[in-house]
């Protein structure tokens, strides 16, 4: 669909007054807007961003100027790449104004006021590309770094303060006046009635976009937005104990808004598998094979720990399956705190043939044994005895 002429949109001749201007836009804004359309919401919208971008252009003399010398182009450079937004829209006041108090009021009642941001986008930040941005990371740690935790690296791209202007976005040495619209506070104070109630909505000043301050000459560096894109490598403490998938949350380490304030960076604490251990909560789980013979005349055997490696005491006459207890060894609770245990599952292997000597001594070892019929009867019945 072609761009039609702002002054056709609006229906004034061009040489219109300030005072024409706003009375057709007040008319065509009470006409289309969109919920006043319920049977074709979409389209009025559409018609009601068509209007409000003609009224932005011709009720500004400056821009009205340069629309009027070259056309579109003369005002293509206030709107972002793809033409007019909401963001780029300037007098949500004078709209409160046109549709009425009882319509913010409505807004607020049935909505909530997400809808007037969507409606209103920049005026209020919400939407801002500039606004203070949260920034997410992921970290991989291993489970022996959950012991007594442990410092890591972060890398990331964020926007922050341009250090040439201080984050102002003016030259060095130019002047930063007070921004006429707000008095420099970067807010706007609105009465709205909702019932019986008056509230006072307090929005951001879309003229400076809540910095409070007109810029008369941009700095170099930021081209006037007051920041820039940095690499940034922080250093993060890892508490002991985490959880895997555990977010951390640094207040203040995300990206810079256009108010001076920053976002906060999220870091996902991912725990790397190891093989060689099982977890479970404090309680880190492993497993070992043993001989027989280690299991029948007790041993030391070597064993890996979160800490390195340990000689584990097996006792004489372990049993097939049994669990063996490191008090201790396992892992605090998450932040710190009392270790859990390191238990150790022990197999033990049997030999599937022997030599005839072998033979002779496994005899040996149990002709002092219990009878066959005594054996039968205390594992038939009875289950084996537990030390
Ligand atoms: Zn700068
Ligand atoms: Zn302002």
């Amino acid at each position: 669909m072609a761009k039609r002429d702002y002054y056709e949109v609006l229906g004034v001749p061009r040489t219109a007054s300030e005072d024409e201007i706003k009375s057709a836009y007040r008319k065509l804004a009470r006409q289309h807007h969109p919920d006043l359309n319920k049977d074709n919401p979409k389209a009025a919208e559409e018609k009601f961003k068509e209007i409000s971008e003609a009224y932005e252009v011709l009720i500004d003399p400056e821009k009205r100027q340069r629309y009027d010398a070259v056309g579109f182009e003369g005002v293509q450079s206030d709107f972002g790449p793809g033409g007019f937004t909401w963001q780029n829209f300037h007098h949500t006041g004078d709209l409160q104004d046109i549709l009425g108090q009882d319509m913010f009021a409505q807004f607020f009642g049935r909505q909530g006021a997400s809808s007037i941001f969507d409606l209103l986008g920049g005026s209020y930040g919400a939407r801002s590309p500039q606004r203070a941005r949260d920034l997410e990371a992921t970290l991989s740690v291993d489970l022996q770094d959950l012991v007594s935790g442990t410092n890591k690296e972060i890398e990331l791209v964020r926007r922050e303060a341009c250090p040439r202007c201080n984050g102002t976005g003016a030259e060095k040495g130019t002047k930063v006046e007070t921004c006429p619209d707000c008095h420099g506070t970067g807010q706007v104070h609105r009465a709205v009635e909702r019932g019986y109630t008056r509230m006072i909505s307090i929005t951001e000043c879309s003229t400076c976009g809540g910095t409070g301050k007109r810029i008369l000459k941009k700095c170099v560096d930021c081209g006037g937005s007051g920041e820039i894109r940095r690499r940034r490598v922080l250093n993060l403490r890892i508490p002991p104990g985490l959880d895997d998938g555990t977010v951390l949350r640094l207040a203040g380490e995300g990206e810079r808004g256009r108010d001076g304030r920053s976002g906060d960076l999220f870091v996902r604490v991912d725990i790397r598998r190891d093989p060689r251990f099982h977890r479970e909560g404090r309680t880190i789980w492993t497993e070992i094979t043993i001989e027989l013979a280690q299991a029948l005349l007790g041993d030391k055997v070597k064993i890996p720990t979160l800490g390195g490696t340990a000689l584990l005491t097996v006792p004489p006459g372990t049993q097939p399956e049994a669990t063996l207890r490191l008090r201790g060894e396992g892992l605090p609770p998450p932040g710190g705190g009392a270790r859990g245990d390191y238990l150790v599952r022990v197999h033990v292997h049997l030999p599937e043939s022997l030599s005839d000597s072998q033979k002779e001594g496994v005899k040996g070892l149990f002709s002092s044994g219990p009878s066959a019929g005594e054996s039968a009867w205390r594992g038939g019945l009875f289950g084996r005895k537990r030390s």
